[in-house]
């Protein structure tokens, strides 16, 4: 098989300010359903107040990662972009968290431990619509 690379996009909606929402499953049948062995996926949020992250989706950890996420990066604050908006916290924080992540494909699967579940992290919701860019590169 030839290299290819495809994008494909992932759409979802949060209903929480600061929420983490698990996209593993739809990310890992985009990497199958392309046919690539061996290659790469990057995992890419187009969007300023939002991230993605890998980490452990265990139900405590998550409500602590929320939790440290408002401590680091609290919405009240004297924010120069408040003056235009009103979410300087989840533009700082999604700057901070980054917006990709880029995961090796082998043997057809994605290269991640079993502890590394593929998180969205929303900063800014709750959103009606919010995507994920996954484009898988390789043979
Ligand atoms: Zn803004």
């Amino acid at each position: 098989m030839p290299a290819t690379s495809k994008t494909q996009l992932i759409e979802l909606k949060t209903s929480e300010k600061v929420e983490i929402v698990d996209i593993t499953e739809k990310v890992e049948s985009l990497v199958k359903s392309s046919g690539v062995r061996e290659g790469i996926c990057v995992v890419s949020v187009p969007h300023a107040t939002a991230s993605v992250i890998l980490n452990e989706n265990e139900p405590g950890l998550l409500e602590d990662i929320v939790r440290e996420i408002n401590r680091l990066f609290p919405q009240e604050g004297t924010y120069m972009h408040n003056r235009i908006d009103d979410n300087a916290s989840a533009h700082i924080a999604a700057s901070f968290l980054g917006n990709s992540r880029i995961i090796p494909i082998s043997g057809g699967r994605l290269i991640r431990g079993t502890w590394q579940s593929v998180l969205f992290v929303e900063l800014d919701g709750p959103r009606e619509r919010r995507t994920v860019a996954v484009t898988v590169m390789g043979e």
